[in-house]
């Protein structure tokens, strides 16, 4: 069964079908394994070896189908999961962690998302951009994240997209340029560089959740500048290895907020928390992963 997108009965809510399961032989991910894996950008050393690799991913959230709404009555509504994911390959080292790169290496991460989500943006049917980053390892045993569009705006995100554009219509200011501000000099504020923000919100959804919020009024990660990439990769540095500390076991998410593609504004932000038995796509986006269609379940259940 190709992912399906189904809306619920009556909550605002999507679940994303995928019966997909990863196999686990060897790592695919590793050098050596490139020609098993479709690329489509790499970072390279002096060398002419790849440091970081983006791939067409194998266990994709949502992938190039003939867009249409497969079935849409009142109580039903069902969207082929059309769009496009990527993996990124944050090292050439199967053993190293993404908590464990270099700010430097972190920053050839976070290039690769940059550039990725400019391709991304320009494809057809695209209402929404997420990237995702766990350490739950569960579809390689290699340090990885993954860059995925939806041809749907998440509920979660209309909500915040609405209360984005109600302060601007009260204010004529932006919200999040108003939160930095003022958690900047507030009691839940973490750390501080030249670009970046990060403090504990003030009404948590999370566990020791982190919001990272650029100081100047940029819409998506790609209007960053080098400068701005850097600054973002060593914020992030220094809250994996304070999370570290005081996580164990230390099992984290992060997750992107990008403008949505139909936006004119927004100011984008990143979350960071730790992680619990719930996927990342749930947490980070309101999307209910569901590895079994309820069909399947009504069959196991019903017996035959
Ligand atoms: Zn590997
Ligand atoms: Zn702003």
């Amino acid at each position: 069964m190709q992912n399906e997108l189904r809306k619920s009965y009556d909550i605002k809510n999507w679940s994303l079908i995928s019966e997909i399961e990863p196999s686990s032989v060897g790592c695919s991910l590793c050098p050596g394994s490139e020609e098993k894996t479709e690329e489509t950008f790499r970072i390279e050393d002096n060398k002419g070896r790849w440091i970081v690799r983006s791939i067409v991913d194998p266990y994709p959230f949502t992938h190039p189908s003939k867009f249409k709404i497969s079935e849409s009555e009142k109580l039903f509504t069902a969207i082929k999961a059309h769009g496009w994911s990527e993996v990124v390959i944050e090292t050439r080292d199967h053993t190293r962690e993404f908590h464990e790169l270099t700010s430097e290496e972190i920053k050839n991460v976070l290039t690769v998302y940059k550039n990725r989500v400019n391709a991304l943006r320009k494809r057809e049917n695209v209402e929404f951009i997420g990237i995702l980053k766990d350490n739950m390892n569960i579809e390689f045993e290699h340090s990885y994240s993954k860059i995925f569009t939806l041809p749907i705006v998440p509920e979660s995100i209309k909500e915040k997209i609405n209360t984005f554009n109600d302060y601007q219509y009260k204010t004529e200011k932006c919200i999040y340029c108003d939160i930095a501000k003022k958690e900047e000099k507030g009691p839940r504020h973490i750390l501080s560089n030249d670009s970046f923000i990060a403090f504990a919100p003030f009404s948590q959804t999370e566990n020791f959740e982190v919001l990272v919020v650029p100081k100047k009024h940029h819409t998506c990660i790609n209007e960053l500048n080098e400068f701005e990439i850097f600054n973002l990769a060593e914020i992030l540095k220094n809250l994996l290895t304070r999370l570290k500390a005081a996580i164990n076991p230390f099992k984290y998410g992060i997750v992107f907020y990008l403008r949505p593609n139909k936006e004119k504004d927004f100011h984008f932000h990143i979350k960071i928390f730790q992680k619990t038995f719930h996927s990342t796509l749930d947490e980070g986006y309101g999307i209910y992963l569901s590895k079994l269609s309820p069909e399947s379940v009504a069959k196991i259940l019903r017996g035959k």
